[in-house]
């Protein structure tokens, strides 16, 4: 038994939080530890042990995540005589509002929730530890997305996904072994979701150049210390190579620090995940399970570095002043697209509408510093020859799109949120509909 409790590294330490900072703000950097190695699981029962003693712990798991590391977890908590509750979701859970309230009735009481799983199980032990105000640990078990260091969570209320404000873990315990293993569709989803950060950087950079001036280097600091060791790497992601495997790992769990540093999402979340984000909305009205999050985000991808290669054409004489008229066009699709949430979709997207008519003198002034931006992102085709280079298909087909869902959701997912991206841009120059045909082209095949 361990008597002593280790302070872990943190994720991102102080000092490379404000050599990176081109902003001038504050940036605390986040709290979250990582302890990787093969005795994770031994560790973190010990350390369990040591910090909560006798009081009791609620250890999260779904049938997949049991097998492959919450089993054995559970054997060294009981080991250590931690109190320990357990509670195992059906397969593949959902993170819904209903299964929020399962856990909320289980963790009355709790000193600690512990997590085994990504993203879903993830997402519904830091919701409810958050709300409820309990220590929140995490074992993950896949290197499929960002959250498990981000402040938010995604839960379904009503059959619509929300991302809601969620603290992230204290502690994160990892096993390179089962990371390394996890299912080639949620290391290619992972993938996807770290390489978002090379076209949401520019979306944010574009953004702020035109409005807000929020942009800080920082976030994108962070990631060029780990990027070199998966981003050209989609081969040995496929194959589970432990230092590509872990590199891609560790690029998610800082990518996540980095939207908490920002106190915002833009620097891991512009256009591309907009497409991603619609589907789910949609799911209700088309009753189309959404695909993982990172493979619907490497879907935008594709989208958004075919409308920065269509931008790039241009030169400022040949933007239109059509500010006025093509919000009006967009805003007529929403009530046939969303239904009965068309309000609310209106909404998000009349919140833009100066800054779309501001387009119109603002974009010829600013071209050509855009256009330096435009110059930095590669090619859609790179992108998809990367992705399907793990292994796995990365086509419509393989995520069950169909053609016309995606040029809808191309077409119309700037309307969703009220952040300015790519997407609005490459509509105002009239280029998005080429763009979203040259996407349509890759990912057809
Ligand atoms: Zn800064
Ligand atoms: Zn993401």
């Amino acid at each position: 038994m361990r008597s002593e409790i280790c302070n872990h590294p943190r994720i991102v330490d102080a000092e490379t939080c404000l050599a990176g900072c081109t902003c001038g703000g504050d940036h605390p950097a986040p709290e979250v530890t990582l302890y990787s190695g093969e005795d994770a699981a031994q560790m973190m029962a010990e350390e369990c042990r040591a910090v909560y003693g006798d009081r009791p712990v609620l250890l999260l798991f779904d049938p997949e995540t049991y097998a492959v590391a919450g089993a054995d977890l559970e054997q060294r908590l009981l080991s250590e005589k931690v109190n320990l509750t357990t509670h195992q979701f059906d397969s593949n859970p959902v993170a819904t509002a209903a299964l929020i309230d399962t856990v909320r009735d289980l963790d009355h009481g709790m000193a600690l929730i512990i997590s085994v799983g990504s993203g879903t199980i993830n997402d519904l032990g830091k919701y409810s530890a958050s709300e409820d105000q309990i220590d929140f640990w995490c074992l993950p078990t896949a290197p499929s997305m960002n959250g498990y260091t981000s402040g938010i969570a995604a839960i379904k209320v009503k059959g619509v996904k929300r991302t809601l404000p969620a603290a992230p873990p204290k502690r994160i315990y990892a096993r390179p072994e089962v990371i390394q293993n996890a299912p080639l569709k949620l290391r290619q989803a992972g993938f996807c979701d770290v390489l978002a950060k090379v076209v949401s950087d520019i979306d944010w950079q574009c953004e702020s150049l035109l409005f807000s001036g929020s942009y800080c280097g920082l976030p994108a600091a962070m990631m060029t210390t780990v990027e070199k060791s998966y981003s050209e790497h989609g081969l040995e992601i496929g194959r589970g190579d432990e230092s590509a495997v872990m590199g891609l790992f560790h690029g998610l769990l800082i990518s996540g620090v980095a939207m908490s540093l920002a106190g915002s999402s833009a620097p891991a979340s512009g256009g591309e995940h907009l497409v991603s984000h619609f589907w789910d909305m949609r799911e209700p009205l088309t009753g189309r399970e959404p695909e993982l999050h990172g493979l619907q985000v490497g879907v935008g991808i594709i989208l958004s570095t075919a409308c920065y290669r269509r931008l790039r054409e241009l030169a400022a004489e040949d933007l239109p002043h059509r500010g006025e008229e093509l919000f009006a066009a967009t805003a007529a699709e929403i009530p046939a697209i969303w239904g009965p949430y068309a309000d609310e979709v209106a909404k998000q997207f009349q919140g833009k509408r100066d800054a779309l008519i501001q387009f119109n003198t603002l974009l010829p002034q600013k071209w050509n510093e855009l256009q330096t931006l435009f110059q930095q992102v590669q090619s859609p085709e790179y992108f998809a020859e990367l992705f399907a280079r793990t292994g796995a298909p990365f086509n419509l087909e393989a995520f069950r799109l169909t053609k016309e869902e995606f040029m809808l959701a191309a077409l119309n997912s700037r309307a969703i949120r009220e952040r300015i991206t790519v997407l609005d841009l490459a509509a105002h120059a009239g280029v998005l509909d080429l763009a979203a045909n040259d996407a349509l082209q890759l990912l057809s095949c």
